[in-house]
């Protein structure tokens, strides 16, 4: 059985918890010798990302610098499971997080860099902190507004504030800031939105989202040349799901 396989996101869909950790105000230490959470977080990286194959250093580089403390209220931010947010939603483990955002890498010179992405289900925010931190300009797009506006105070905390929150339906994409190099959806789809087939740049775009039935998806990747688009199955998962014009409906 590969690792994809074991994924699961939705384990823990309704199990709301409030985002305490930043309630409280704790603060991130960067500093050396003032982040207790440092080591968790280096054999995370390790173990859960870069044992399984995904070795690019800007993505592993990502993941040692965003504090995922922050994003979720847990004791156990680093372990190797989803996590349950606000509005019964959920965090996906980090190595689907690390393993859509390698499946989305864009296809051009700078790769990450001052690359267009739009993620779509903002959640906690961790999804968009990686993204920001591999120097993206991103866009998240989220349906509820109480979560929007606990990521958006996460993101400060963490250092992010560069990254643009929507509130509104993501299954439309977000046309102000198309076309995108990159879309992550981070909910299951029954099928390929297709505005976020239109809002992919023509030359390299990429997509990645889970299709599929509420109960398992497939991860899918598409990728746009013009008007010609690629598509590719990978293994089973199971996320949340998206719920919209162009997605399931409530
Ligand atoms: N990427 C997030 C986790 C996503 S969980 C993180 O890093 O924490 C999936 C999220 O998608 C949930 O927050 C859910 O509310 C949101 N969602 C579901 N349907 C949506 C839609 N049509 N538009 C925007 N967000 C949606």
């Amino acid at each position: 059985m590969s690792w994809w396989r074991r994924l699961r996101n939705g384990a823990l869909r309704n199990g709301a918890l409030r985002n305490g950790a930043l309630r409280n105000g704790a603060l991130r230490g960067r500093e050396a010798g003032s982040d207790p959470l440092a080591e968790a977080r280096e054999r995370m990286v390790q173990r859960q990302i870069e044992a399984r194959g995904l070795r690019d250093p800007e993505l592993l580089r990502a993941f040692r610098a965003v504090p995922r403390e922050l994003f979720v209220d847990s004791p156990h931010p680093y372990g190797d499971n989803a996590l349950p947010i606000e509005a019964g939603q959920t965090i996906s483990q980090p190595f689907v997080v690390a393993f859509m955002t390698d499946a989305a890498h864009p296809r051009r010179p700078d790769g990450w860099r001052g690359a267009r992405v739009l993620d779509v289900g903002t959640g906690s925010g961790y999804q968009a902190a990686i993204l920001a931190e591999l120097g993206a300009r991103v866009t998240s797009i989220e349906r509820h507004a109480e979560l929007s506006r606990s990521a958006a105070e996460a993101l400060l905390r963490a250092g992010y504030p560069e990254v643009r929150l929507v509130v509104g339906d993501g299954t439309r994409g977000c046309a102000d800031d198309a076309p995108y190099d990159a879309i992550i959806v981070g909910a299951a789809s029954p099928s390929v939105p297709i505005p976020l087939l239109d809002q992919l740049a023509a030359e390299g775009g990429r997509l990645v989202i889970p299709v599929g039935a509420r109960e398992q998806q497939r991860l899918t990747v598409v990728e746009r040349h013009a008007d010609e688009y690629a598509q590719r199955e990978r293994d089973a998962v199971v996320f949340v799901p998206l719920v919209g014009e162009h997605g399931f409906q409530d």
